[in-house]
């Protein structure tokens, strides 16, 4: 069983889906977690309080990532309220799709900043942090996507396969500072953002999944609990798959 007792968790985006589930799960195992929104404040003040009414801790700030000021505010709380930061889970993301021809420059330049940016600007920001404490673990959150391509997505695709490079070479300039940073390949899973999808595109997704089933956000989180867990020590600069076995 893992303990992150005293450990703090900022997890962006955390007031639902696959945020919620990682800041559940982290709450469970002892850590503060702070729970970021951007536009969701009852939904992140109901988590907060469940969490506080189980004797856990939790904080919650409001923040647009892709705000660079926002985003260093967001850590510069976490440190006033817990001393430190031990985690950092990138996970706020948005889509808006469309194929090529109809894509606008609006809709490319939004969804960039918001994944690949806000990813940037909690990095950029924590890293002086990280790299005085000599500890620290970054989980970017990206996509199966990410990785295959996907019609329709190409801005979101390449914001997605934009995190996976920041995380190398992050995991490149940090290791010898014993700062490590992963990334985590969600598949097809289970939250608001996949409920949006027709039945018959999730029907074609299932197709693709040999567990034949779609994920929970659990089993993000799961990913998440490894990868910031000290039996993860010697893993950094990697993206794991949990995606049903499809890619
Ligand atoms: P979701 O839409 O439920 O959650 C996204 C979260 O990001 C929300 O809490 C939202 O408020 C937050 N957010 C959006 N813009 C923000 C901003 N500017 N600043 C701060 N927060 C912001 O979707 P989800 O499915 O839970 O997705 C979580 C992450 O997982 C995203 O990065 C998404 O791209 C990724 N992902 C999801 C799936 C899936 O199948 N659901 C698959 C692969 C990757």
């Amino acid at each position: 069983m893992y303990s992150f007792k005293d450990k703090t968790v900022i997890v962006t985006g955390g007031s639902r889906g696959i945020g919620k589930a990682i800041v559940l799960k982290f709450s469970e195992l002892g850590a503060n977690v702070v729970i970021n929104y951007v536009n969701s404040k009852d939904k992140a003040n109901e988590l907060a309080t469940m969490i506080l009414s189980n004797g856990g801790k939790a904080l919650v700030v409001q923040a647009d990532v892709s705000n660079f000021d926002d985003s260093k505010n967001l850590i510069d709380k976490t440190i006033e309220e817990f001393g430190k930061v031990d985690v950092l889970i990138n996970n706020s993301g948005i889509t808006k799709d469309n194929l090529m021809l109809r894509m606008s420059e609006a809709d490319f330049d939004k969804v960039i900043s918001v994944n690949l940016k806000g990813t940037w600007n909690m990095c950029k920001n924590i890293t002086r942090h990280f790299l005085k404490n000599k500890s620290g673990s970054i989980i970017n959150i990206s996509s199966v996507v990410g990785l295959i391509g996907n019609a329709g997505q190409a801005n979101y695709v390449a914001s997605k396969a934009g995190i996976i490079g920041l995380t190398k070479s992050l995991a490149k300039e940090f290791g010898s500072r014993g700062v490590r940073v992963n990334a985590i390949a969600p598949g097809f899973i289970e939250t608001e953002m996949t409920n949006e999808l027709p039945d018959n595109v999730k029907a074609e997704y299932l197709k693709q999944i040999p567990l034949n089933k779609l994920g929970n956000p659990i089993d993000v989180a799961n990913a998440c609990v490894f990868l910031a867990s000290q039996d993860a020590n010697y893993i950094t600069g990697q993206v794991i798959n949990v995606n049903g076995g499809m890619v």
